[in-house]
């Protein structure tokens, strides 16, 4: 079987069926990472316990038990998620050394379906970030050019993938962190309906928005591990009781018949020239198979960057309070209290983080509440009405992912304001709660991935899932691995 190229439903399927063992898939994949990880820094670190768990599943299914639609894959999990007994980092130095006592439930339901932790992958620090350029454990390299950025802050994820470090990786996506390193990097990547999978155990950024999803080679696999991970959860508040579809079998379905919006403002001057002529020609691949298109119109876009940079930092100001230097990772030597939380806090976090939580703490401040966040609210709900209208016209809707392919490692670092604006049309589908995908279709003349992005309605997954398949089986690029 050939590893590189098989999708984890083949894999698992090869396990079960005694093909090859889940042993041997974890040490492939467990020495590919290893030996790849000096050159692209996807992983901060290694679960070497991980076959132990392969050898207990060839046990499981020796003995005639079926282990679940996920035996024997490994799994690429971001520094974001708690994995019980196994370093936990969210990429800063604050939470150096801080091994959870408990797993999130995303990595419990995925180990239940049979999956292994491969390791945990790098990324912006506290998932801040659109280059992966913000990590205490170092920068990323994007695959198909090391001089280039992967994208972030699921960075690691997205480059562990991308490579075939891995066959399967979660990310996180508070605005855009799993879609546009998707896009970066070749590969899917779906940032599931606010509250289809469950928050508990992964470090929390910005709760309003946050959400795990996969990040996967093809359509299928990101199908196949959504699945896995959806549902509801008792221990998140916010999760949601909706039934969760087997979107495996609806995947490859027919698309004849629906209607796709083109939203005018995502499609403004600006754009890159080669990720338009990709998206006309994904819409005209689409056009074939009996797809409608209509024009919409998303009127508050243009206030999308300055919202999210504004409720994402507030929340992030308060849930980062609980780094105090006491109960997690870094304590520096103080005097008194007072300077053990200033010092812990000062050498834990790092710039950008500290940049954010002075941000967000401004404007949850007394007398500036009203006209930041209280304002950012209410364009937020705007921004949401702005889909709701456009879902009345459509069923779903079609977009670049970003307005350009990956930029250049340290071009954007100098200039936080160019870095935010990366993210114009990914954060709006956080601020709605959609769900949005990022499907691999095509190339730059340069060899630098693009992706396209696909939006639809809460709890319409399904759509996407036709769709994005669609897109791959046209544009046929999804099983291209870079040289690295
Ligand atoms: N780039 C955005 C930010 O820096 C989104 C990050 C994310 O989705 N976690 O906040």
């Amino acid at each position: 079987m050939d590893l590189i190229k098989a999708s984890a439903l083949e894999i698992s399927e090869a396990v079960r069926a005694k093909k090859i063992s889940a042993k041997e898939v974890f040490q492939f994949f467990l020495k590919r990472a290893k030996d790849l990880n000096p050159k692209l820094n996807a992983f901060i670190s290694f679960n070497e316990e991980g076959l132990k768990q392969a050898e207990l599943i060839d046990q499981k299914i020796a003995k005639g038990e079926n282990p679940g639609i996920l035996a024997g894959v490994p799994v690429a999990v971001k520094d974001m998620l708690c994995t019980k007994g196994l370093q936990t980092t969210a990429g800063s130095k604050i939470l150096e050394g801080f091994v959870p006592p408990y797993s999130s439930t995303v990595v419990e339901r995925l180990e239940a379906a049979g999956a292994i932790t491969l390791g945990k992958t790098n990324q912006d620090e506290f998932a801040m970030g659109s280059s992966n350029e913000n990590s205490a454990y170092g920068i990323v390299k994007n695959p198909w050019n090391p001089e280039y950025v992967p994208g972030g802050s699921s960075g690691g994820s997205a480059a562990a993938v991308a490579s075939r470090m891995a066959p399967i990786a979660i990310g996180t996506d508070t605005g855009g962190s799993i879609r546009q390193p998707a896009s970066f990097c070749n590969i899917s990547g779906i940032k599931p309906t606010y509250g289809r999978v469950s928050r508990f155990g992964i470090v929390a950024y910005a709760s309003s928005l946050d959400q795990a999803g996969p990040m996967t080679n093809y359509v299928v696999d990101s199908a196949l591990v959504l699945q896995a991970i959806s549902g509801h959860d008792p221990k998140d508040a916010t999760s949601s009781q909706q039934k969760v579809p087997d979107w495996t079998k609806l995947v490859a379905g027919d698309v004849k018949g629906l209607k796709i919006g083109l939203p005018k403002e995502y499609f403004a001057d600006g754009l890159d020239p080669e990720v338009k002529a990709t998206v006309d020609k994904a819409i005209s691949d689409l056009k074939q198979k009996g797809v409608t298109f209509v024009d919409v119109s998303l009127p508050h876009t243009k206030y999308s960057v300055s919202t999210y940079y504004l409720i994402a930092t507030s929340e992030a100001s308060s849930n980062l309070s609980r780094y105090d230097g006491i109960r997690y990772g870094l304590r520096e030597k103080s005097n008194n209290l007072e300077e053990l939380y200033m010092n812990s806090r000062g050498k834990g976090f790092g710039d950008e983080v500290k940049r954010r939580i002075m941000l967000g703490t401004y404007s949850l401040s007394s007398g500036y509440f009203d006209a930041y966040y209280l304002k950012a609210c209410k364009v937020r709900r705007l921004l949401q009405k702005d889909f709701l209208d456009a879902f009345k016209l459509c069923d779903l809707l079609l977009s670049p992912v970003t307005t350009s392919p990956a930029f250049r490692l340290g071009e954007r670092v100098e200039d936080p304001l160019k870095m935010y604006l990366n993210d114009i049309y990914t954060t709006s589908t956080n601020l709605a709660g959609l769900p949005g995908m990022s499907v691999p279709s095509g190339f730059t003349k340069s060899g630098l991935p693009i992706g396209i992005q696909l939006t639809a309605s809460h709890f319409e997954e399904e759509k996407i899932f036709r769709v994005a398949s669609a897109i791959e089986t046209a544009s046929n690029v999804a099983d291209r691995r870079p040289e690295c």
